[in-house]
């Protein structure tokens, strides 16, 4: 390519690099606009998170060599673009450019084989927007069209080279002011701030403040304090915007949400991220929450996790709406009525269900109750359905029977000592019962000199192990089914095969699984003689069974329980065991033919 070609060329491909970088400008301004993201998260080893991305991405194997073709045969395209008007030739340029003709065949298959799935759409498509739909196809066309030229080029069609530099620069522009910038996005997102080490949402310094400010712990403030949550794109941190640029609108967070699937709400956690990205650019009209996102959406959202989980981005829909939730909540004081009264409650005796349950918490368990002057080695947390609900009762009960059989000293908090630790209010934004309820319970863990606690609660585990570090409170605290097992390995303790010869279906409670704790129950399951079969969404990535949505008014909860229970039947299993209080409660309650029978795991340890 010489003389005038290449100046024209040049020209093109300069104002293409041009457009390119003035929308990269634009994002990161946009991304720029939030707020700074607060104290970083532990997250886990790079090696363990690159693991998990990967077979996060690999999660649906095929579309992920198909995508990863595109990508890297569209990077080929670009170098040759590079190299080839400056001057190809040699043995270098011979060797590139036959990986590349080889890369551009595999990336015309691979288109071809995506526009399949988009010509008859799976069902995570099926509720993308005309927009959308188009948008996927002209991608794909384009990265055929381009890779088709380029073969042809290469097979000596000299003149076909403009054809071929045409389409790519379209494609360039294209990619960059679409939404399959995440090509270059996501990684950058992955990397700088991706997973964390633990289920745990942002915590929110301006709250801690103003509860430190009416303690007496800290001044007032001479500054207005900052907008509380989310009510503009401006309001998430930097890490969250970006986390909306790099979506690549899959729908796997939608194909997982319990709410898509079990009700009729108008809901889609893919649109959530949609949203964040267009107010960003300014392309959304007046304030997020309200016009963009409903109210109805914003508390639609049960907080159980399934999207991250599902994600091949580890972007948390969850979390932009939980910024959402908190502005609604903290700033406009809309917890729903069912909601605000629990959290009342909490605040005034530490009981969710004080109003209802007073006067019947029972002492009958024999609890032996914490003396701080003699601090025993374990502390059982029970939760607040372990002190104050039947059922959740039989569990304690159970653990202490095996705390006792497995001969180690333990006690636990008097009742009125223990508080709700509030998980399902914080996760409908009020972070403030929440706060507070932490507060009073890490106090009263040092008080007693607690050190190493165990539960057979997963939302009290999620929130002791996972959650109060940051705001102080530091304690080794094990699952039950954890502590069994262990105490299974090291000899100091046996279990009768009290489900010898029985199939069953674990259902792992969604506060367990995501953290991580999916091997330990099963494992007992096996020790007690069952086998254990496995249901559709079950490990880290688990259906919930509607128990995050525990308090909320209304049919869903219910519906999704419902939903949960059919899967959970498809396994042709006898029963179905869990290892939560809260799912125990939403399965057992079900009725009808497809209902199997529920019982919690404590149920079996009969020692
Ligand atoms: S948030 Fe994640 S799972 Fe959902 S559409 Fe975007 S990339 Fe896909
Ligand atoms: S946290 Fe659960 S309910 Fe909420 S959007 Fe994600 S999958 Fe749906």
């Amino acid at each position: 390519m010489t003389g005038i070609s290449l100046w024209l060329y040049v020209f093109f491909a300069g104002a293409v690099a041009m457009a390119i970088l003035w929308r990269a400008w634009r994002i990161l301004r946009a991304c720029r606009s939030g707020k700074e993201t607060p104290a970083a998260h532990p997250r886990p080893p790079f090696g363990d998170r690159c693991g998990t991305d990967l077979r996060t991405f690999f999660q649906k194997r095929w579309a992920a060599v198909f995508h990863m073709v595109l990508v890297v045969s569209f990077l080929g395209m670009c170098v040759d673009a590079l190299w080839y008007p400056l001057g190809a030739g040699g043995e270098a340029y011979r060797i590139f450019s036959a990986g590349n003709a080889a890369l551009a065949a595999a990336a015309i298959a691979a288109a071809a084989g995506l526009l399949a799935r988009r010509v008859r759409p799976i069902a995570r498509y099926r509720s993308l927007s005309p927009a959308q739909r188009r948008d996927g196809f002209a991608v794909l066309i384009l990265e055929m069209v381009s890779a088709a030229t380029l073969l042809a080029v290469y097979a000596g069609w000299q003149q076909g080279v403009w054809w071929h530099y045409g389409i790519l620069l379209v494609f360039a522009l294209y990619i960059t002011f679409s939404k399959h910038l995440h090509i270059f996005l996501a990684p950058v997102y992955l990397a700088v701030f991706g997973r964390r080490e633990t289920f745990s949402p942002d915590d929110m310094p301006e709250v801690t403040h103003e509860l430190d400010v009416l303690e007496g712990r800290a001044p007032a403030s001479e500054t207005p304090p900052e907008r509380m949550g989310a009510c503009w794109a401006s309001d998430f941190t930097r890490g969250r915007l970006l986390s909306a640029f790099s979506c690549t609108e899959c729908g796997r967070c939608e194909s997982v949400c319990p709410v898509v699937a079990a009700s009729d709400v108008p809901f889609s956690p893919r649109k959530v991220v949609a949203d964040v990205r267009r107010a960003a650019m300014g392309k959304a009209e007046g304030a997020l929450y309200g016009k963009a996102i409903t109210r109805d959406e914003a508390f639609a959202c049960i907080s159980c996790g399934a999207c991250l989980e599902a994600c091949p981005i580890a972007i948390s829909p969850m979390d932009l709406l939980l910024q959402v939730r908190r502005y609604a909540v903290l700033e406009q004081g809309e917890l729903p009525p069912e909601e605000a009264r629990v959290a009342e409650s909490i605040v005034a005796t530490g009981n969710p269900w004080a109003m209802e349950t007073a006067g019947e918490e029972g002492s009958e368990e024999r609890i032996p109750l914490a003396d701080p002057e003699h601090p025993t080695e374990y502390l059982l947390w029970r939760g607040s359905m372990g002190i104050h609900d039947p059922q959740g009762r039989a569990v304690v009960r159970a653990t202490a029977r095996m705390l006792d059989a497995a001969g180690v000293s333990w006690s636990a908090l008097p009742s009125e000592e223990e508080c709700d630790v509030a998980d399902l209010l914080r996760y409908q934004g009020d972070e403030w019962t929440f706060l507070t309820a932490a507060r009073r319970n890490i106090e009263c863990l040092h008080r007693y000199g607690v050190r190493k606690i165990i539960t057979p609660c997963p939302h009290s585990l999620s929130v002791l192990r996972d959650q109060y570090p940051s705001l102080g409170g530091r304690f080794t605290v094990q699952h039950l089914s954890e502590f069994v097992l262990q105490a299974l390995r090291d000899g100091g303790l046996e279990l009768p095969r009290t489900l010898e010869g029985q199939t069953v279906v674990y259902h792992d409670p969604c506060r367990l699984s995501r953290a991580h704790i999916v091997e330990a129950p099963r494992e007992v399951l096996r020790a007690l003689g069952a086998r254990v079969v496995e249901a559709p969404q079950a490990g880290r990535g688990s259906m919930c069974c509607g128990g995050s949505g525990y308090f909320r008014e209304g049919e869903v909860p219910a519906a999704i329980a419902a939903r949960r229970m059919e899967q959970l039947a498809s396994t042709g299993a006898q029963r179905v065991i869990t290892a939560c209080p809260y799912c125990y409660q939403m399965l057992s309650v079900l009725s009808g033919e497809k209902a199997l029978p529920v019982s919690d795991l404590t149920q079996w340890l009969r020692v």
